[in-house]
């Protein structure tokens, strides 16, 4: 989908995706081991804190968030998109709306360029901030107990 998209770097893309999966599957097995009750959506969870652990050092990640974002933006345009209706996943607009909502509110400078309609809606923008603020606070109770065990 990004050769297609033409991106100039695809296999860097293709490696964020896969490192941000990576990151989701260990929120799972973070939720699995250490009992998580999580509110909401388990997948949303993780979807959150790959965010929060892709976006742990700096520019590069945010290349890497954005290519995690514009996966799911590409996914969401492709044929028969979000067809399966078993999938417990959010809708891929959704996903990709969150990423991009993750990388705004925690970029000092709030790179203005993601705030477009078919991208990061202006009224989500607002928020993004104090949402991103919100998912590091649950993460981090979350983990704390672990983290101090180990
Ligand atoms: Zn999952």
């Amino acid at each position: 989908m990004f050769g297609r998209a033409r991106r100039q770097d695809p296999d860097d893309a293709v490696a964020a995706v896969l490192q941000e999966t990576v990151f989701h599957e260990t929120a799972h097995a973070v939720v699995d081991a250490l009992d998580v009750r999580t509110t909401g959506r388990e997948e949303d969870f993780a979807d959150r804190f790959a965010a929060l652990m892709l976006l742990r050092q700096g520019a590069a990640d945010e290349r890497r968030l954005r290519a995690a974002g514009a996966w799911n933006l590409l996914a969401a345009t492709a044929e028969n998109a979000d067809g399966d209706t078993e999938d417990e996943h959010s809708p891929d607009r959704e996903r990709a709306v969150s990423a991009f909502c993750h990388l705004y509110g925690s970029a000092p400078g709030r790179p203005q360029d993601l705030v477009r309609p078919d991208v990061l809606p202006l009224a989500r923008a607002r928020g993004c901030a104090e949402e991103r603020a919100a998912v590091r606070d649950t993460w981090l109770k979350t983990l704390g107990p672990a983290l101090r065990e180990g």
